[in-house]
């Protein structure tokens, strides 16, 4: 059973977090570079860009070990869709966008400390999501994998 299924959780009173605009997320940083977009965000950025999905996904997206993420570039391993520090495509952003930084491999207090806490300005910030609200958007993270790795 992992973490984020017991029933006492180190996040039970709930995480303070709310977006700064940083753009953080949005540059390469290792483990967690890419941008991974499975069919249902493909589906939403094409209707974003006005294009067919098939048509948006040869142009913005590929796949590395059969699983579709953003296309990176050589010169630039920032995600294509970032505008100066701001999301160009924000209302359609991918899943993964919309649930960092509830991600269920790093809610894990020490994982957490590591990987977010000193890494994105939004930790403290804002309002407070409470633990009903966080396991809600863990599901959505977990189910947007579970789509990916369906589409191999
Ligand atoms: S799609 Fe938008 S929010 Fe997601 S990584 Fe790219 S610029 Fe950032």
């Amino acid at each position: 059973m992992t973490e984020t299924q017991n029933s006492t959780q180190w996040w039970d009173n709930g995480i303070q977090f709310e977006c700064q605009g940083s753009g953080r997320c949005c540059t390469s940083h290792g483990e967690f570079g890419f941008v991974y977009v499975n069919l249902t965000d493909r589906k939403r950025l094409a209707r974003f860009h006005k294009l067919t999905t098939s048509s948006f996904t040869k142009k913005y997206c590929e796949k590395r070990s059969g699983i579709w993420h953003i296309k990176e570039r050589r010169d630039n391993p920032d995600c294509l869709f970032l505008s100066g520090k701001k999301c160009g495509v924000y209302l359609a952003r991918p899943t993964q966008c919309r649930t960092w930084p509830f991600w269920p491999e790093v809610m894990e207090a020490k994982a957490w400390k590591k990987e977010v806490v000193s890494f994105c300005p939004g930790v403290g910030h804002g309002k407070i999501h409470s633990a009903k609200e966080i396991k809600k958007t863990l599901q959505e993270q977990i189910d947007s994998e579970t789509e990916l790795l369906q589409e191999r």
